[in-house]
């Protein structure tokens, strides 16, 4: 039986907290614009780093700055020595380049793990292991399908996964219905990750134990969160949307953080 995630987070703040006792440890948060998901995205990771002693700086620019401009303040916040975590809340402004400003922040301080040559682990798939391993799932030999192959989600989760000696398959857009089945029906390990509702369904047979990690997050016509799975599959443990992978996802941004402190 799975602990539900919110306690997992909740007992895991806490051990974070007493890493940042007496300690400057810092996260400039970069916002470009008003866009009302990053609003909401932003507020609820300063609201992380208060609980559990990260100094926050969020700076917050407007929509029309310029990439020049933007990639400044990231090279000075690079050599600022209290801030050792500097994450951009994406998306960005059409005018500039993610590309560009994921280059530019110094490997060593991309708690976000986007940069190729990062020190740290992108957030969501090391959130998700983190808690699988936390709750005493042994890897090895089981068969994992991941769903979904973004450079920030499917790709590296799927990486993760082989490096714990799990049988990985990834599936995307292109990959037959008919293929789609098969794998669901023989894995242990699903995780999806494709932002389109109603995706699984009880339509498709699982194994009865199958552990379904739903990181999708869709806005119904209801005006709800909604994953990528309906809410009730026949399979032994399933992440709630919302309440899920997103509260695992700024866990690890935290544990990135203060991994941070010691590397800079
Ligand atoms: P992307 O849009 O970058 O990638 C989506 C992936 O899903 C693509 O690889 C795409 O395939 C695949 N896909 C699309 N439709 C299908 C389909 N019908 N069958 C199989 N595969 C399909 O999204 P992200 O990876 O960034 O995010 C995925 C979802 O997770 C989104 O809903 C996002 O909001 C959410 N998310 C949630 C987070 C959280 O903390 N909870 C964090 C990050 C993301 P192809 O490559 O062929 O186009």
């Amino acid at each position: 039986m799975f602990q539900s995630i919110k306690e997992y987070v909740s007992t895991q703040k806490q051990l974070l907290k007493e890493h940042c006792v007496n300690q400057f440890i810092g996260l400039v948060i970069i916002q470009v614009g008003d866009n009302p998901a990053s609003n909401s995205y932003v507020k609820g990771k300063i609201k992380d780093c208060a609980e559990v002693g990260i100094n926050c700086k969020h700076i917050k620019l407007d929509e029309n700055i310029t990439e020049k401009k933007l990639l400044k303040i990231i090279k000075k916040y690079n050599r600022n020595k209290f801030y050792n975590g500097i994450i951009v809340q994406l998306p960005l402004p059409k005018h500039i380049s993610e590309e560009n400003v994921k280059l530019a922040i110094n490997p060593k301080k991309d708690v976000d793990g986007f940069h190729p040559l990062s020190h740290y682990k992108p957030c969501t798939p090391l959130g998700i292991m983190d808690y699988l391993l936390d709750q005493g799932v042994n890897f090895c030999g089981l068969h994992a399908i991941v769903i979904g192959r973004s450079n920030i989600v499917g790709k590296p989760m799927a990486k993760m996964l082989l490096e714990k000696n799990c049988t990985v398959t990834v599936l995307h857009s292109k990959s037959t219905i008919e293929d789609l089945r098969a794998e669901v029906a023989k894995a242990d390990i699903i995780i999806v990750a494709t932002g389109k509702m109603h995706l699984l369904t009880n339509k498709f047979k699982f194994k009865e134990n199958a552990i379904v990690i739903d990181v999708g997050i869709n806005r119904g016509t209801d005006g709800k969160l909604h994953g990528d799975c309906d809410p009730d599959l026949s399979v032994g443990f399933q992440s709630p949307v919302p309440g899920g992978v997103g509260l695992l996802t700024r866990l690890a941004l935290l544990s990135n953080t203060i991994k941070a402190k010691y590397d800079c």
